[in-house]
């Protein structure tokens, strides 16, 4: 692969797994950037700020060592050092999340750490694929392939329990259900980069898809 794929899309496409395998099949790096503004999270539910707390939420995010890794055979996020790739994905995350990434500081400090990344990674080995929600309207407007990943909440919300079920984790479907759409709608409502497809991506709706397929669509789109 050369350049960057940007994937975007609500929680529950399928995203951030077919974002990893691509990248694995196309020899390419992987970015989950997701990951980084569940990182910033953690850290303020870990250090009791109010994630509604725009200004102590944004001087946090200036403190923190925040590492993610790009391999996707590796994919992992450290805070301060310390592994919390198991951390960031729980529902206590999932509900504070979108009020951290709705600060407009912590967007523009992640944003410039992923444009960072982004060229590093193309740098090195010539490819990235890069999931969240602004790759293609923000983050990397000139990818050459940009996908939107949609579902039904229904079913995003099936996808999202089936991973907690697999991670051990007790699931609430109604509350998973619930918990999806007011991501989905905080998401897409807030006044910095909210959820939207860039105009030249390709919309591609995985309700009926399994990750196998989608992958294949994406794989063709790619040009490989
Ligand atoms: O993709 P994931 O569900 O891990 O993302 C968690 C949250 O991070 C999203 O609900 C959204 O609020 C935020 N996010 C964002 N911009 C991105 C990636 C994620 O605002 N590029």
């Amino acid at each position: 692969l050369r350049g960057v794929v940007a994937l975007d899309g609500p929680s529950g496409t399928g995203k951030t797994t077919v974002a990893r395998k691509l990248a694995a099949n196309l020899g390419a790096g992987f970015l989950d950037t997701g990951a980084m503004y569940r990182v910033v999270t953690l850290a303020a539910l870990e250090a009791d700020v109010d994630p509604a707390d725009a200004a102590e939420v944004a001087s946090l995010a200036e403190r923190l060592r925040l590492d993610i890794a790009t391999d996707p055979s590796a994919p992992g996020a450290r805070l301060d050092g310390a592994d919390v790739g198991e951390s960031i994905r729980t529902a206590r995350v999932d509900a504070a999340v979108s009020a951290v990434s709705a600060v407009p500081e912590v967007r523009e400090l992640l944003v410039r750490r992923q444009r960072a990344i982004i060229a590093e990674t193309v740098e090195r080995v010539g490819g990235i694929v890069v999931d969240g929600r602004d790759i293609g309207t923000v983050v990397a407007p000139d990818a050459p392939l940009k996908v939107f990943l949609t579902a039904s909440s229904e079913v995003r919300a099936a996808r999202r329990g089936a991973q907690d079920t697999a991670a051990g984790r007790p699931v609430d479907q109604a509350a998973v259900l619930a918990s999806v759409r007011r991501r989905d709608e905080l998401d897409s409502s807030r006044a910095t980069s909210p959820l939207r497809a860039a105009d030249d991506a390709v919309e591609l709706d995985t309700s009926e898809l399994s990750i196998e397929q989608v992958l294949t669509a994406l794989t063709e789109l790619a040009g490989h």
